[in-house]
């Protein structure tokens, strides 16, 4: 049977309770929608030390260029406190106008629908000229090792290449046609230990409190605007977001302190060149005597984590023009083109081809009762559609 109704396709999605990092039926599922449309599938699964097997998932319709991926994920955070949904979060249950469940937005809803959309295609028009794929994860939610960039990799190893890449995650606020994501900021967290000298706070000469230096470091970190911003980009921004001494005593001077730290970047920066300002800024506040007169430049040292996310920016035409376009042709609104929010699995395609993401209204989810708007699902496969149509004819000219 030909998937062509996303909302059953999204309620044999939801019914597969697929937390990370169980796969829980969901690629099944998929597959059995997939096959029938002619995709050959692949089934792949990454291992790593030390992180659960995670089951992933290929799909291809088609042999030439011009190629387009849609990507997405099929697991989804738990449930939460389950005696609090309205409907059981895997049910799938409809009320009121609203499909309840556990990844109805985020994404199953958009799977569901780019599926249907595929296939309505199909149905109208044959085969697209061109090859359409599915990179489908079972790894976003967790800790996205044996996700999208293994999954990647293992497709561009076998000679897989794509021209361009829509993702499926929740991009519209408060309602359809409201978002298109057309890029990440870039995010780099950090720890800084300040090393003093313990003693009696009653003889503070003797000893050097470390409060007074990461009070000093934090400050300077916290102090100035980054940048202020670009067209496309909100100002970058740090946020301290612990500070610990851990110390239980009020007459002992403690011997360290640290701090944690996130920041938030635009394009101005790359990882590295943020870096390089961050200890900047902290060497020259360390040389500050304002809390500690007559001393020694404070002594710290810094540890950063070790996967930033780079921060990107897609400047494809057809791919910005056929989505706007889709969405504008179907809901009559004109998408804000937004680099805001979180990150997502869109910074790991960006290697392999541009990429833009638009999917359900966001609202809901990660919260419990999840859901989505049953005429929603209707809407976003016609933009969908009219997406895929737009794009090959684009890609074709
Ligand atoms: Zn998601």
């Amino acid at each position: 049977m030909f998937p062509t109704d996303p909302i059953s396709n999204l309620a044999a999605l939801i019914r597969c309770p697929s937390v990370t990092p169980a796969e829980g039926g969901a690629l099944t599922a998929l597959e059995a929608m997939l096959a029938p449309l002619g995709f050959s599938v692949d089934r792949v699964v990454a291992k790593e030390a030390g992180t659960p097997d995670i089951e992933n998932l290929y799909a291809r319709l088609g042999a030439e260029g011009p190629h387009l991926m849609f990507a997405g994920h099929t697991d989804v955070v738990p449930v939460g406190d389950e005696a609090a949904w309205s409907h059981p979060p895997f049910s799938a249950a409809i009320a009121r106008g609203e499909m309840y469940g556990r990844g109805a937005v985020d994404m199953k809803g958009g799977i569901a629908c780019f599926v249907a959309a595929v296939a309505r295609h199909i149905e109208k028009h044959g085969r697209p000229k061109g090859s359409i794929s599915f990179l489908i994860t079972g790894d976003e939610e967790g800790p996205a090792i044996n996700g999208t960039v293994k999954l990647l990799e293992w497709a561009a190893q076998k000679g897989e290449r794509w021209d361009a890449c829509l993702v499926g995650e929740p991009t519209n606020p408060e309602s359809l046609g409201d978002m298109i994501k057309i890029g990440r900021r870039g995010s780099l967290s950090g720890r800084i230990t300040v090393h003093g000298v313990q003693g009696h706070a009653a003889y503070p000469h003797l000893a050097d409190n470390p409060v007074r230096g990461i009070l000093q470091l934090t400050q300077a970190l916290m102090d100035s605007a980054f940048d202020a911003g670009t067209d496309t980009f909100q100002p970058s921004n740090l946020e301290v977001t612990t500070i610990d001494v851990g110390n239980a005593a009020v007459n002992v001077i403690p011997a360290r302190a640290s701090a944690a730290f996130n920041i938030r970047f635009n394009d101005h920066w790359t990882a590295e060149s943020l870096k390089a300002e961050i200890v900047a800024r902290l060497d020259r506040a360390a040389k500050d005597e304002t809390l500690r007169p007559g001393r020694q430049p404070v002594k710290y040292d810094i540890v950063w984590n070790e996967r930033p996310s780079h921060v990107f920016l897609t400047r494809n035409n057809a791919l910005i023009d056929s989505l706007s376009g889709a969405v504008e042709a179907v809901t009559g609104r004109q998408p804000k083109l937004s680099t805001t929010g979180g990150t997502s699995d869109a910074r790991f395609i960006k290697d392999y081809c541009p990429v833009v993401e638009f999917g359900l209204v966001g609202q809901t989810m990660h919260m419990v009762d999840e859901r989505v708007a049953i005429a929603d699902l209707e809407t976003l496969t016609g933009i969908y559609e009219a997406f895929v149509a737009r794009w090959f004819g684009h890609a074709a000219a």
